[in-house]
C-alpha cells in the first residue's frame, strides 16, 4: 500500500462475491495507476465470464431472502453502511485521490456527498408505500404494490467513484433488490472499500457484489445474463447504446445517464462576480471531468469583455498539481486517452478560428496534466462546441439575444444539465421553460442533492437518480384485482 490508513482493511484489492473476498482462478489482474505519477498502486482481479456469472448467481440467491426482508430492517442495514462510511472518510478520500487524481478537498467532499445518498435511501426505503385505487365494481378492490425489480446489475465510471456507486446501491437495496457492481476499471479500490465497509455494516452475503475485470467481459454477462433484471449505467453514450442492445433480447429495466454537454448562459443582469466564480467551480472541479461541467460558456454581448477578463483573473489562480498537495485545485485528468482528447478537441478548434486566451498544453507536472485553458471565439462548427471536452478547457461564445442563447443552447444532441445566470426572475422562467436539459441549474454551478432528481433528456439517456423517483428505478408495480368481494 503507498498510502497510509487509519484502517489498513479498506485497501481491498480482491473482488467481493457472495460475501467473500475473491481472486480471478487464473490469477489475472488489472493494474489500477495513480494518474498523478503513472506508479501502480496496486491491482484487482480480472474476473472470467464464468466469475462474473457467479456474481450474478450469488444476487440472485440473496434476492429471495432480501427482497422478503421489511423495508424497516434494510433501512437500517444502510444506515449502519451510512455510519461506517462517515466513520471512515478521510480514509475513503485518500484512496479516491490516490487512484482518481482529484484533489483531497474534492474527495473528502464526495464521500459526504456519496454517503448521503446511503441515508437519503436509507430514511426513504421506509415510505415505499402501495395504493389502493377506487375499481368500477363494488365487488372488486384495486391494489397497487410496489415490488422490488431483481438483480441489479450497475455499473459506474471512475469521475465519481464513490458519489456515482452510492447513488445507485442505495436506492436499490433500498428497494430489495440485489446488486453487481461493476466499477470503472480505473478507480474499483474505492468501490472495494466501500464494498469492505457495508460487509462491516452487516448487509447479508450476496446482497452487495463487486466484480472487476475487463469492461467488455465482465459488462457482456452483466448486460446479457437473464437473472438481471435491471441495469444502471453512468458513462459514455457509446458503452450506454451497447448496453442497451445487450439487454434487448432479455428484456431489461434500465436506467442510463450518459454523456452531458452542458451549456451555461450568462445574460447581462446577471450578478457578473457570482457568475464567474460559479462558473470556474463548475468547469473547474475535478479538472472538468464531469458529466456537468461547464461545456460551453454562452455570454451575453454587454457584458462579455468584463466576463472574460474575469475570467482570466480567476483562472490565474488555479493550481495544477497532484491532488495530495494542500494547494492544488485542478488534478491530472484520469489517463493519457483523455489528454489526447483534450488535444485533438483544442486543434480542430483552434483550425477552425478559436482563439487561446488562456493555457492550451499539457502542463509541466506531467503526462496526465493539462493547463486551466480559455477558448474564445467558438462556434457550433467546432468539435469542442459538439462534444463533452472532460477535461479543463473553457470554450466561451458570445450572444445577442435571448433567442439566440436559447438556440445554441440547444444545439446538442445531450441533454443532462444547463446552467442561466440571472437576477431577473421572469427571464430565468422563460429561459427555463425552452431548455432541453434534464436539470436547469439557477445562479449556481453546485447542485449535488439526494432528494432531487437527476438525469438527462436526448442522448443523455433516462431514469432518474436521487430523490423518490430514484428508488422507483428499482422498482416495478404490480396490480392485485381482487374480485368476488
Ligand atoms: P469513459 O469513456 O468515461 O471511461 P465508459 O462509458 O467507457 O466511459 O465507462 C463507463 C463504465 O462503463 C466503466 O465502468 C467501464 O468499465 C464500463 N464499460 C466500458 N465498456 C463497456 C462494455 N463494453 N460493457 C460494459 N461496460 C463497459
Amino acid at each position: 500500500m503507498v498510502i497510509q490508513l487509519q484502517n489498513p482493511n479498506l485497501f481491498r484489492t480482491q473482488a467481493y462475491v457472495g460475501g467473500e473476498w475473491k481472486s480471478a482462478a487464473t490469477g489475472g489482474a488489472l493494474k489500477v495507476v495513480d494518474p498523478a505519477t503513472g506508479e501502480e498502486i496496486g491491482s484487482v482481479p480480472m474476473m472470467s465470464e464464468s466469475e462474473a456469472s457467479q456474481a450474478v448467481a450469488s444476487a440472485k440467491s440473496a434476492f429471495s431472502t432480501w427482497s422478503k426482508t421489511s423495508a424497516f430492517e434494510r433501512s437500517e442495514l444502510l444506515m449502519a453502511w451510512y455510519e461506517r462510511i462517515i466513520e471512515n472518510s478521510e480514509d475513503l478520500a485518500r484512496i479516491m485521490t490516490l487512484e482518481q487524481g482529484k484533489p483531497l478537498a474534492e474527495a473528502r467532499g464526495e464521500v459526504q456527498g456519496g454517503a448521503a445518498y446511503v441515508k437519503w435511501f436509507a430514511e426513504e426505503a421506509k415510505r415505499i408505500d402501495g395504493e389502493i385505487i377506487s375499481s368500477p365494481m363494488s365487488d372488486r378492490r384495486f391494489f397497487v404494490l410496489r415490488e422490488p425489480v431483481g438483480v441489479a446489475a450497475l455499473i459506474t465510471p471512475w469521475n465519481f467513484p464513490i458519489g456515482m456507486v452510492t447513488r445507485k446501491v442505495a436506492p436499490a437495496l433500498g428497494a430489495g433488490c440485489t446488486v453487481v457492481v461493476k466499477p470503472a476499471e480505473q478507480t474499483p479500490l474505492t468501490a472495494l472499500a466501500l464494498a469492505d465497509l457495508a460487509h462491516e455494516a452487516g448487509i447479508p452475503a450476496g446482497v452487495l457484489n463487486v466484480v472487476t475485470g475487463e469492461p467488455e467481459v465482465v459488462g457482456s454477462v452483466l448486460s446479457k445474463d437473464p437473472r438481471v433484471s435491471k441495469i444502471s449505467f453512468t458513462g459514455s453514450t457509446e458503452v450506454g447504446r451497447l448496453l442497451m442492445e445487450n439487454a434487448a433480447p432479455s428484456v431489461k429495466k434500465l436506467s442510463m445517464e450518459l454523456g452531458g454537454n452542458a451549456p451555461v448562459l450568462v445574460f447581462d443582469d446577471a450578478d457578473i462576480e457570482l457568475s464567474v466564480e460559479q462558473v470556474l467551480l463548475s468547469k473547474f472541479r475535478n479538472a472538468g471531468q464531469t458529466c456537468v461541467s461547464a461545456n460551453r460558456v454562452l455570454v451575453h454581448a454587454p457584458i462579455y469583455a468584463d466576463f472574460v477578463a474575469r475570467l482570466k483573473d480567476g483562472m490565474s489562480k488555479l493550481v495544477v498539481g497532484n491532488g495530495f498537495a494542500n494547494d492544488t485545485t485542478v488534478g491530472p485528468l484520469i489517463d493519457k486517452r483523455a489528454t489526447d482528447k483534450v488535444k485533438t478537441l483544442l486543434a480542430d478548434a483552434v483550425a477552425k478560428g478559436a482563439k487561446l486566451l488562456v493555457g492550451g498544453e499539457q502542463s509541466k507536472e506531467g503526462p496526465n496534466f493539462f493547463q486551466p485553458t480559455l477558448l474564445s471565439a467558438v462556434t457550433a462548427e467546432m468539435d469542442v462546441f459538439q462534444s463533452e471536452v472532460f477535461g479543463p478547457v473553457l470554450p466561451i461564445i458570445k450572444f445577442d439575444d435571448e433567442d439566440e442563447a436559447i438556440d445554441l443552447a440547444n444545439q446538442s444532441d445531450f441533454g443532462l444539465a444547463a446552467y442561466v445566470y440571472s437576477t431577473q426572475s421572469q427571464r430565468i422562467w422563460r429561459v427555463q421553460g425552452e431548455l432541453q436539459y434534464g436539470t436547469v441549474v439557477v445562479n449556481t454551478g453546485a447542485f449535488g442533492a439526494p432528494m432531487a432528481p437527476f438525469g438527462g433528456v436526448k442522448q443523455s439517456g433516462f431514469g432518474r437518480e436521487g430523490s423518490r423517483y430514484g428508488l422507483d428505478e428499482y422498482m416495478t408495480l404490480k396490480w392485485v384485482c381482487h374480485a368476488g368481494l
